[in-house]
């Protein structure tokens, strides 16, 4: 459990200050409502879901390579699929393409179909094809760019030949990453390149507490070198949100979005007028959540993800 995180509720902004201490006038704390803490707004129509996944659904090894399913995700999602409710889960995770990440989590008993699961090189693909971008540098694993090649897009790793000549610089999970990428990114932009991340976040929830983002960290050397501007795809971004508001088939307005972390899915949820469901399992406590901002706070805390059913438009009872 963590406190004192940083608020980042602009595409690629600086983080000003931690969510838990409220700049300006004291807001009131929350109240319980049947259960769950809510701040006195009434939950909206909820049609379509959309998790998170780390934190909220399971917790991964620090190396990403196991999982520890979190109590009610298993029962949940597949109470949805009996029902036939739209959910997605959207990952700020870029290491596996999404359908590999897909099969991962069946193997863990979570009920996903190959097209549930959203992470922000889907989102990328999807947002640099429809401007027509055709070629792009890629700092990450071959994982981060296989959405993007599967979308038809040319992509380039640091070492290869012309990878400083493209259109556009994306960065996602990339643990090897070292200074010549850095450098070849750097190039990039200087020459026109625009620089795109899969993540804007720090850290994140596993079963060794925080683990940082690499892209984070990446992008912060090159923007250091280049002061370039970057547009981050994955949460908190509206990019993210109106790429799952199509795959649910659903309004922003009427999205729920499930997860653990203030400065990720609560703030891309207010942001974009969905509905914001807080857990308790990840980033953040049960105190924690009763102390965020407005632009930071849920509408409801969930003490367990099962409480989520009773959320949406036709309540299911387990
Ligand atoms: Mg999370």
């Amino acid at each position: 459990m963590t406190g004192g995180r940083p608020c980042s509720p602009d595409l690629g902004c600086a983080r000003p200050q931690p969510c838990s201490e409220a700049t300006g006038a004291a807001e009131p704390p929350a109240a319980t409502a049947g259960g769950m803490q809510t701040d006195g707004e009434s939950l909206p129509q909820i049609k379509g879901l959309m998790f998170d996944v780390d934190g909220t659904l399971l917790l991964s090894d620090r190396s990403l390579g196991g999982y520890q399913v979190l109590p009610g995700a298993i029962e949940v999602l597949t109470a949805l699929r009996e029902r036939a409710f739209p959910f997605v889960l959207l990952t700020n995770g870029s290491n596996y393409p999404p359908a590999e990440q897909a099969a991962k989590l069946r193997q863990s008993g979570l009920p996903v179909e190959d097209a549930q699961m959203i992470t922000p090189s889907s989102v990328t693909a999807h947002h640099l094809s429809r401007r027509g971008v055709r070629r792009v540098l890629v700092l990450g694993t071959r994982g981060v760019g296989h959405a993007l090649a599967e979308a038809g897009i040319d992509t380039v790793y640091t070492g290869e030949s012309g990878a400083a000549e493209v259109e556009a610089v994306y960065v996602g999970w990339h643990p090897e990453c070292a200074m010549k990428d850095i450098e070849t990114a750097a190039h990039a932009i200087w020459s026109g390149a625009k620089l795109f991340s899969a993540s804007d976040v720090p850290f994140f929830a596993t079963r060794q507490g925080r683990t940082i983002g690499y892209s984070f960290a990446i992008v912060g050397a090159i923007r250091r070198l280049t002061r370039a501007p970057v547009t981050v795809m994955g949460k908190p971004s509206l990019h993210a949100l109106r790429f799952v508001a199509g795959r649910l088939g659903t309004p922003l307005s009427q999205i729920g979005v499930v997860g653990d972390d203030p400065i990720v899915e609560v703030v891309m949820a207010r942001r974009g007028g969905a509905t914001a469901l807080a857990v308790t399992t990840g980033t953040t406590s049960h105190e924690e959540w009763l102390r965020q901002p407005a632009r930071c706070r849920p509408h409801r805390v969930l003490t367990d993800l099962r409480q989520v059913l009773r959320c949406i438009a036709q309540p299911i009872s387990t």
